[in-house]
C-alpha cells in the first residue's frame, strides 16, 4: 500500500471519456499536473447523444466551455412523454429559458464526439502532451510509496494519484473492489442517429421526447443545433447480452422489436443507418471508492442504467468535485479523497436507483390500454412527483458543495 499524506502534483487518468477529460481540465485548472492514459489508438467517441441537464452543464460553463454549449449543442424547448400506441403527448417540463431561470444554466443535448473534442481540445490548450494514446491499463501496482499503471503492451507509468477514469469495465475498479459481476437487466437499448431533414416536418421539434409503453420504451432528442436527431429505444425480455457500444444488429430486428408501435416510431428507425444494440447490465452502488492513492469517476464507480439520463452528467460532476477535494486538500490524500466521496458516493447512488426505478415506469403493463395509460401518466408524471424525481439533481452546485 502506498504511502499517504505526502502533496499531489502529478495525477494520472486511466481513461479519456467525457469523465476523464473532465476531471483533466479541472485538475490542470488547479495546477496540478496530469497524464491521460486513453486505451484508444486515436481519441474519438461513439456516434450517440448525450443530454446534459444544468448541473452539468453548469460544470462545462465553470471549465470555460460555454462557447461549446451554444455552438454545439442542441437547447430544447421541453420535454415530451407519448403514448406507443396512440401518440398522445403530455408536456412533461419546460426546458430552454426555463432552465436558465430556475437553475442558473441550460439543458443541452450533444453529439458525444462534439464534446469529446471540446474537453479535448481544452485540455491540449493547457497541457499539449497530457493525453497519450494507445496506453491500455491492464493493472495497478500499488505496492510502492506511488501508485503505478502497467500498460498492455508492456510498460510502467507511476504518478502521485492515480483516477480510473476507464468507463463500465474498469481495470482501476479492480484493484479496488475485486472483480465485478455486473447482473444483465433482461433489458437492451438500441441506438441510431438520424440526420432531422429526413425527418417529416412534425417529428423535427426542438424537444426531448419519451415515448413509453408496456416492456419498453423509446428517447429522441436533436443533437448538433438540431441538425440530427438521437434515437434510443430500450426493449425488455432481451436474451442480447453484449454490452458494447459498437456491436450493430439490423433493422428488421429493431423494427420487430417496435411491432405495433405508432408510425412515427417506425419512421425513425427505418430512418436509421446503423442500428447499434447495447445489453443493459446493472450493478450495485459501492460505498467505497479509494484505496490509498487511487480512486474512482463516472461510469468505473458507479454504472447505471441511462434511465434519468445522467450518467455522464455524474462523470462531469465527479471530476470537478474531485478536482475541488485535491486543491483544499492538497498536503492530505486521504482527507481529499474522503471528502470527495463524502461529497459524491450518496448522490451517485440515488441516480442508480432512481434509474432503476424508471424502467418500471416507463414500461408499465398499465400503460399497454389508452385509457388506463392516461391515467397513469397524469399520475407519474404530474408536476409534484416530476419535480420530486428531478429537481434535486438539476438544482446541484458542483462548485458549491462542501469538500
Ligand atoms: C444508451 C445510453 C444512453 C445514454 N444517455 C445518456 C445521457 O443522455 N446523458 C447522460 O448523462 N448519460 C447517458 N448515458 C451514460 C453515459 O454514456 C456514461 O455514463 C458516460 O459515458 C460515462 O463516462 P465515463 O467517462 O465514466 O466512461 P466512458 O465514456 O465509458 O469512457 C471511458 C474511457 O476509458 C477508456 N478505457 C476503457 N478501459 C481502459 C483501460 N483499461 N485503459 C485505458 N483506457 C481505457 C475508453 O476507451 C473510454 O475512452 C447513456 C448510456 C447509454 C448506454
Amino acid at each position: 500500500m502506498g504511502v499517504v499524506g505526502k502533496n499531489v502534483e502529478h495525477v494520472l487518468i486511466a481513461g479519456g471519456g467525457l469523465g476523464g477529460l473532465t476531471a483533466a481540465l479541472a485538475l490542470l485548472r488547479q495546477g496540478f499536473r496530469v497524464t491521460v492514459l486513453e486505451q484508444a489508438p486515436t481519441l474519438a467517441e461513439v456516434g450517440a447523444g448525450v443530454q446534459l441537464s444544468a448541473n452539468a452543464t453548469r460544470v462545462l460553463g465553470l471549465l470555460g466551455l460555454d462557447g461549446v454549449v451554444a455552438a454545439y449543442g442542441a437547447q430544447p424547448t421541453g420535454k415530451e412523454i407519448r403514448l406507443w400506441s396512440t401518440g398522445q403527448t403530455w408536456q412533461l417540463f419546460d426546458l430552454g429559458a426555463a432552465s436558465v431561470q430556475r437553475y442558473g444554466h441550460t439543458y443541452a443535448m450533444f453529439h458525444r464526439a462534439d464534446l469529446h473534442k471540446a474537453l479535448a481540445e481544452a485540455v491540449k490548450d493547457l497541457a499539449p502532451d497530457a493525453i497519450r494514446l494507445d496506453c491500455r491499463c491492464e493493472s495497478v501496482d500499488m505496492s510502492g510509496p506511488r501508485p503505478a499503471v502497467l500498460l498492455s503492451g508492456g510498460g510502467r507509468i507511476e504518478g502521485d494519484l492515480l483516477v480510473g477514469a476507464d468507463g463500465v469495465h474498469s481495470r482501476v475498479r479492480r484493484t479496488i473492489v475485486g472483480a465485478d459481476q455486473p447482473v444483465f437487466s433482461g433489458m437492451h437499448a438500441w441506438r441510431g442517429v438520424i440526420p432531422t431533414k429526413q425527418l417529416p416536418e412534425h417529428l423535427r421539434k426542438p424537444a426531448g421526447v419519451n415515448w413509453v409503453g408496456p416492456g419498453r420504451h423509446v428517447i429522441h432528442y436533436p443533437l448538433r443545433r438540431g441538425e440530427l436527431t438521437n434515437f434510443v429505444g430500450i426493449v425488455e425480455g432481451s436474451n442480447w447480452n453484449v454490452e458494447s457500444w459498437t456491436q450493430q444488429g439490423s433493422l428488421e430486428d429493431c423494427l420487430e422489436d417496435f411491432t405495433g408501435w405508432h408510425e412515427d416510431v417506425q419512421t425513425m428507425i427505418q430512418a436509421i443507418d446503423a442500428h447499434f444494440k447495447w445489453a443493459l447490465m446493472v450493478r450495485e452502488p459501492i460505498e467505497r471508492w479509494s484505496s490509498g492513492r487511487v480512486t474512482l469517476l463516472g461510469d468505473a464507480a458507479h454504472p447505471t442504467l441511462p434511465f434519468m439520463a445522467q450518467g455522464a452528467a455524474m462523470a462531469l460532476e465527479d471530476g470537478y468535485v474531485l478536482a475541488r477535494a485535491l486543491a483544499a486538500h492538497r498536503d492530505d490524500v486521504p482527507a481529499a479523497l474522503s471528502a470527495y466521496e463524502a461529497a459524491r458516493v450518496e448522490r451517485t447512488a440515488k441516480v442508480v436507483r432512481g434509474s432503476n426505478g424508471n424502467a418500471a415506469r416507463f414500461h408499465n403493463p398499465k400503460l399497454a390500454d389508452a385509457q388506463g395509460a392516461a391515467q397513469y401518466i397524469e399520475d407519474q408524471w404530474a408536476a409534484d412527483k416530476v419535480r420530486e424525481r428531478y429537481e434535486w439533481l438539476f438544482e446541484y452546485k458542483v462548485d458549491e458543495v462542501p469538500v
